[in-house]
């Protein structure tokens, strides 16, 4: 397995052979089994697959855990070669945004909603080094994890919009035994927090319930539910409960077509997001 951060050894590796596909898995690295998922999905479709590990402060705010993000660089390695990975890109802040760098990407709409609301710029930060990692590596498929719906919903339109010539997967959420969504934040997490981490999934599968099994259909039901859950969870803070279109990630009245039910809970000082979408609700 090649480990890199130099841009010209990437694109050497990458064209040389030209007829082999390539898988592409971006993460700031602190691996665990929902990257281990995606590289693994990446070896086995392609050619030839490529990680990347950047902690990227573009996306980060200035109030966001960005010093304080988990860095587990030789663990990382070692779990990318033992799932087949071929080529690992480490680049720094400045060899991706060099002195005088100065173009950014812009999904308009989409980007202001949920996640977008609560973290301004974040999905600009994301658009911006995903066209970089494309651009670089220009993969025949791209893999991304559902636990990050909304990064998916955006990164599909930009690809649709900016005619970028590869597929973008999406890998389903990899969780823990008792249903938590396995995160590289996680870890900050007291043991008292962490037994009630749960919650997070069981009040998205009970609203799942409420749509599917009983027929539920108006939304706010469907989100007091929900709040009523987690605001029921000691430590826990609802940041915000949504039941949305899963394509303009609108909030619904009526529930009906492609759902994406969300939610952002903090958990004393950890913030936690989960997902679960539903298609063709009748
Ligand atoms: P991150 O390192 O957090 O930026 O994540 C890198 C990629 O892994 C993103 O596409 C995430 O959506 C994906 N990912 C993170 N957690 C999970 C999980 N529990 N299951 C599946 N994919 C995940």
């Amino acid at each position: 397995m090649l480990v890199t951060n130099n841009i010209d050894e990437i694109r050497q590796a990458r064209w040389a052979d030209p007829t082999a596909s390539w898988g592409l898995v971006p993460t700031m690295g602190a691996l665990h089994a929902g990257h281990l998922s995606l590289a693994e999905r990446a070896v086995s479709e392609n050619d030839k697959a490529c990680a990347t590990i950047f902690v990227n402060p573009t996306q980060f705010a200035p109030t966001d855990d960005l010093d304080k993000y988990p860095r587990t660089l030789q663990h990382d390695l070692d779990t990318f070669e033992s799932a087949g990975i071929d080529l690992v890109f480490t680049p720094t802040p400045d060899i991706m945004y060099p002195a005088g760098f100065g173009t950014r990407v812009l999904v308009d709409g989409i980007t202001d909603k949920l996640e977008g609301e609560y973290r301004p710029g974040h999905f600009d930060g994301v658009t911006q080094v995903v066209t970089k990692l494309f651009n670089i590596v220009q993969p025949t498929r791209a893999y991304f994890g559902q636990k990050d719906a909304q990064q998916t919903v955006v990164l599909k339109k930009m690809v649709r919009d900016l005619n970028f010539n590869l597929d973008l997967i999406v890998c389903p959420t990899v969780r823990e035994a008792d249903g938590l969504a396995m995160s590289s934040r996680n870890r900050y997490l007291t043991m008292t927090q962490r037994a009630n981490a749960p919650v997070l999934h069981a009040a998205l599968q009970r609203a799942a319930d409420m749509i599917v099994e009983e027929g539920v259909r108006n939304a706010e039901k469907v989100r007091q539910a929900i709040r009523k859950m987690i605001n029921q969870t000691p430590e826990a803070k609802l940041i915000y409960a949504s039941v949305a279109s899963g394509v303009t990630l609108d909030e619904l009245e009526k529930i009906h077509g492609e759902i994406l039910i969300s939610l952002a809970v903090r958990l004393g000082e950890t913030r936690l997001i989960d997902n679960l979408m539903l298609k063709d609700v009748e």
